[in-house]
């Protein structure tokens, strides 16, 4: 049984220490890969503390990991011994239910698709990307394409099909104008998604403090929420909005009447407290207010072969595990440009006293 280093948290404090934890050899159908990199995303932080929750503690989070393919179960077909591998949110579901047959995993119903770390069909908890080693049914591992720098692929994995997959549904590209609220992990993705589908790109920010990046990312335009008049002069704009900000206060009706008559915002943002929205802002212009949640497999892979083609790579910041903990409170305050990678190779190195 292969024993590996990973970062886990023992409370809602988030503090994270170095362990050791078993994983499984790989069965017929499954893969066992060495961990190289793991993204932080926003959501790892909420469930660490316990914000979406109880959770059973120690807590290994990460759902966005890559890797190097160290062993194959007997009948793997799709993969052998040293591919670039990576999973994301989800590694398993019942693939056979109409929703799992329909390339939507994440919608599996038989009972429910499995998230990447939390408990496995038999209810035994399970560990995640800040790990030096993952096993993963091989229909739940994706090819990682060459052209990607491998230490930018780990985000791609959530951050990247988070935003592709609204983007795809809603129909950006020539002739649209999107509109990505918010520019952080969620929002630099989004808008170069939305840029190499040839839409008219808009960041609607708080303040301009990335104006900068986001026009270098693929933005046409760059709005300051914060500056007197900035939605009212936006009125009737767009055709779709990513919100990629989970503010509890966000003004909806506002955002709305920057939507032309037939437009949809889309949230992938999830503010925990309830939203409060006049519906006569989506009546009267026949507007939509929509959600998002991930994507299937085969639409990762997909994703994943687009910003191949593209050149689309996250922006990453790279810590080692004994930063974890820090990294934790700077995304919360929104100091990360823009998502945290962890290299895993750091986890043998002698952890801090
Ligand atoms: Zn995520
Ligand atoms: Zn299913």
């Amino acid at each position: 049984m292969p024993q590996v280093y990973a970062y886990a948290c023992d409370d809602e404090r988030s503090l994270f220490h170095r362990i050791t934890i078993d994983l499984r050899e790989p069965a017929p159908k499954e893969i066992y890969f060495e961990v190289m990199y793991a993204g932080i995303c926003h959501s790892d932080i909420h469930t660490a503390r316990g914000e979406w929750g109880p959770v059973a503690y120690p807590l290994v989070p990460g759902h966005e990991l890559v890797g190097i393919v160290a062993a194959v179960g007997s009948e793997v077909t799709k993969f052998k011994v040293g591919d670039k591998v990576g999973v994301g949110c989800m590694f398993a579901s019942c693939k056979e239910c109409e929703y799992c047959t329909a390339g939507e995993e994440q919608f599996c119903n038989n009972p429910h698709a499995y998230f990447t770390y939390g408990v496995d069909a038999e209810g035994k908890s399970t560990t995640g990307g800040y790990s030096q080693g993952f096993t993963v049914r091989e229909d739940f591992a994706l090819r990682i394409p060459e052209e990607i720098p491998f230490h930018t692929a780990a985000p791609l994995l959530c951050a990247g099909i988070t935003t592709y997959s609204p983007l795809k549904f809603w129909g950006a590209g020539p002739d649209t104008k999107v509109a990505v609220l918010g520019m952080g992990g969620l929002g630099h993705m989004a808008v170069q998604i939305a840029s190499a589908m040839g839409a008219q790109v808009h960041v609607i920010s708080h303040t301009r403090s990335k104006e900068k990046d986001g026009k270098r990312l693929g933005a046409s335009y760059y709005h300051a929420s914060g500056e007197a008049g900035t939605l009212e002069a936006l009125r009737s704009t767009f055709d779709l909005i990513i919100c990629t900000v989970s503010a509890n206060d966000l003004d909806y009706g506002a955002y709305l009447d920057t939507l032309k008559p037939h437009g949809a915002f889309v949230d992938v943002g999830l503010p925990e407290a309830p939203a409060r929205i006049n519906l006569s802002k989506i009546i009267l212009g026949n507007k939509i207010l929509a959600g998002s949640n991930i994507g299937g497999i085969e639409e990762t892979q997909e994703m994943l072969d687009f910003c191949a083609e593209h050149s689309i790579h996250p922006v990453v910041e790279m810590i080692g595990g004994e930063d974890i903990t820090e990294a934790y409170n700077k995304v919360t305050a929104s100091q990360v440009r823009y998502h945290y990678v962890i290299d895993t190779s750091t986890f043998n190195d002698k952890p801090a006293a």
